[in-house]
């Protein structure tokens, strides 16, 4: 699960770890009330920053900073409520609607931070790196000599002197360590504390009188340690979700959405990468990553069918499942129900095996309904590809 910067940063100053004054504003009327507080109680500057769960919003001009009162109304009205396109959100972007209004910070350097569980090692890291403000990936796929990182055992936890030693390889000041060391002991903790997955501070900032600041604050919490976190579930903000992956997550569906048009249906993880990689194998393209699980029933059926069909560029659905706790029985005749309530319009290709198959593929026949169905996984993969092969060159009108 994601969460903003400005609740991110709520956490942090709970755990200790210096973070710059602000508040985040729904409206124009709140972004100016804050400014006109921050200016007040001696800032020199705000910096106006529009709160979209991913990264790369400085480039995308959704993070500036203003000198003055009026300097801040117009970023604020400018960026509330924008289409904010970064490498992170795809072409159409995310509409910004919320503002994180700081005090500016007079930077001296700008460093990056980050823990990380590293599932090789089945321990956390902690990375540093003087190449702050950019893309980390970018500078782990040029110069991965230029992140020093630090793997904590768990039964000790993170130490002083692997503070120390990143603190060191960040280039701090000897009057810096000591805060340096608390402010890393902070973000451990606050790692630990929520189930985290991923924390990074990207800038960490020294400022010109040698303070340390966390300007920016991404933290992911791990979905399967929600249950012990209720406080931080309310952090979650839809508005930020694909509409459809909401919808799934209310069925216990394990949906994603993807850019292809050829829709799965499949039982089980292991089987759904197996399904895109044979989708792709064939030529095709997937529009989703849905499984239903081991034990679904009719109803849980029809509620993936609605989920697939909602997606407006599915023209082929791909039906693939291996049938044990679901037996091929139930899965067909929740497959019929879905078809005739739903009125599907798009071909329906199938691959079925395991229990009771001979009885499902009974019910699809009896059913009257147009089922196409593939012998092995490959020949349905290639059905379903032709399929949408051709309803695409029916839409498109594209016959030459
Ligand atoms: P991101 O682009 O989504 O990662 O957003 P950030 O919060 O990291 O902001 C992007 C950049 O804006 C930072 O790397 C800084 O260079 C700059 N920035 C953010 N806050 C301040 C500030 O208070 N003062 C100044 N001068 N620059 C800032
Ligand atoms: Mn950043």
């Amino acid at each position: 699960m994601k969460i903003h910067e400005y609740q991110a940063k709520e956490i942090l100053r709970e755990h200790g770890v210096p973070v710059p004054q602000g508040e985040v504003a729904n409206t124009l009327e709140e972004a100016l009330e804050v400014a006109k507080r921050l200016m007040l109680g001696g800032a020199t500057g705000v910096v106006v920053k529009a709160q979209i769960h991913a990264g790369g919003r400085g480039k995308g001009g959704g993070v500036k900073v203003a000198r003055t009162l009026d300097e801040a109304e117009t970023y604020a009205s400018q960026i509330l409520g924008m289409q904010l396109v970064t490498h992170q959100t795809g072409p159409s972007g995310q509409r910004v609607q919320r503002l994180l209004i700081e005090e500016t910070a007079a930077i001296d350097r700008e460093l990056y931070l980050g823990i990380v569980l590293d599932r090789a090692q089945s321990r956390l890291v902690f990375m540093a790196s003087q190449a702050g403000g950019m893309e980390i990936e970018e500078v782990a796929a040029k110069d991965p000599d230029a992140i020093r990182k630090v793997s904590i055992d768990p039964a000790v936890g993170f130490q002083p002197y692997q503070a120390r030693e990143l603190a060191f390889a960040l280039g701090l000041k000897p009057t810096q360590l000591a805060a340096a060391v608390k402010f890393m002991r902070g973000l451990y903790d606050v790692f630990v504390a929520t189930d985290a997955t991923l924390l990074e501070i990207n800038p960490f900032i020294t400022t010109k009188d040698d303070k340390l600041l966390a300007l920016d604050c991404k933290l992911t919490f791990d979905d399967n340690a929600m249950f012990r976190q209720k406080g931080l579930k309310e952090l979650r903000d839809l508005a930020e979700e694909d509409p459809l992956e909401v919808e799934a997550s209310k069925f216990a569906l394990n949906y994603i959405k993807l850019d292809g048009n050829i829709a799965c249906m499949v039982n089980g993880a292991g089987l759904a990468m197996a399904t895109m990689d044979i989708i792709q194998y064939a030529g095709g393209s997937p529009a989703n990553f849905l499984d239903v699980g081991g034990g679904a029933n009719q109803q849980q059926i029809e509620n993936a069918f609605s989920i697939l069909l909602s997606d407006k560029n599915v023209q082929a659905v791909f039906i693939n499942i291996f049938g044990g706790i679901l037996r091929v029985d139930t899965l067909a005749q929740g497959v019929v129900q879905a078809a005739k309530n739903l009125d599907v319009q798009v071909p329906i290709v199938l691959r079925l095996e395991g229990t009771n198959v001979e009885e499902g593929r009974q019910i699809l026949k009896d059913s009257g309904l147009a089922f196409e169905v593939g012998d092995t996984m490959l020949d349905a993969a290639q059905k379903v590809v032709a399929a949408a092969a051709r309803r695409t060159g029916i839409s498109t009108g594209a016959a030459h």
